[in-house]
């Protein structure tokens, strides 16, 4: 139910963090990751990692922010592998900073990696999904889908956006079989938290206190739910917005 061998998954900022952790799920699972990222050695890297497991990876450079590179890459995909069958949309940043001080610039920045390059990459994957007569789409979200924080106005907006993009699509094409579902990951140590946990003092120590699981989740537990959407075990779920967070949202 939940093998994915002879299946090709894009995992866009697949380098590391929690993409890297989804990419390892995937390829641990039977398919062909391809990372797609700015960092080329990054990239090289985090393929020779997973190719060291045993497993099948390859990485495309590409700014998921632009059309063309977008375009480019999914061709690219085509070319080497011949098919494409699920794709995490996993690429993300963040400005952190009070909404009143945000540029127009930096708004528009923090849209275009978390939000635009969802709507490019899923685009161009439904066409291909679409001819293939089957896909998966996974979307990264947020707990900041869901709430609000003061820091965070861009990165809420683009994330709320995710979720609504996604159930958007998923009603959209159901009727090609292609499932689309958002993941939202509680606070996950990473380089990104690393940069909030140097900003935001005290950040780890709340965020312990409000986790019912008591502790800070790692890339490892997205693994679970990336295989789950990724494989057939997921083909009547679409369009939801499922929480990894250890009771975050809930408490
Ligand atoms: P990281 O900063 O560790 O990873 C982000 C990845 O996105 C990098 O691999 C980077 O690759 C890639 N990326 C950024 N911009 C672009 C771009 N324009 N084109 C292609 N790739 C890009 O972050 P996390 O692993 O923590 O976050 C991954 C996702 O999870 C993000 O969407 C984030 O918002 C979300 N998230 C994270 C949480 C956490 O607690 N860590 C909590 C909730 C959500 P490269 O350097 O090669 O460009």
């Amino acid at each position: 139910m939940f093998d994915l061998t002879g299946k090709v998954a894009v995992v866009t900022g697949g380098n590391g963090g929690i993409g890297l952790g989804m990419a390892g799920a995937l390829a641990r699972a039977g398919a062909t990751v391809v990372i797609a990222g700015r960092n080329a050695e990054k990239s090289s890297q985090a393929v020779a990692d997973l190719k060291t497991q045993g497993w099948s990876a390859d990485a495309i450079e590409a700014d998921v922010t632009d059309e063309h590179q977008v375009a480019r890459l999914f061709q690219e995909v085509m070319v080497r592998h011949g098919r494409l069958d699920i794709l995490v949309n996993n690429a993300g940043s963040t400005v952190r900073k009070a909404p009143e001080a945000l540029s127009l610039q930096e708004f528009l920045q923090v849209m275009d990696v978390n939000l635009t390059s969802t709507f490019l990459c899923c685009r161009a994957a439904h066409a291909l999904m679409k001819v293939g007569g089957s896909g998966k789409i996974i979307n990264i979200g947020s707990m900041l889908s869901l709430l609000g924080a003061p820091y965070a106005a861009a990165y809420g907006a683009s994330k709320g956006g995710v979720v609504q993009f996604t159930r958007s699509i998923a009603t959209a094409w159901a009727a090609h079989n292609i499932q689309c579902n958002a993941v939202l990951p509680g606070w996950i140590d990473t380089e990104l938290t690393q940069g909030a946990r140097q900003q935001v003092a005290g950040l780890y120590e709340k965020v312990l206190a409000r986790t019912p699981a008591g502790r800070w989740g790692e890339p490892a537990d997205l693994a679970g739910i990336a295989v789950f959407l990724a494989s057939g075990a997921s083909d009547f779920v679409t369009g939801t917005a499922i929480p990894v967070d250890g009771g975050y949202s809930i408490a």
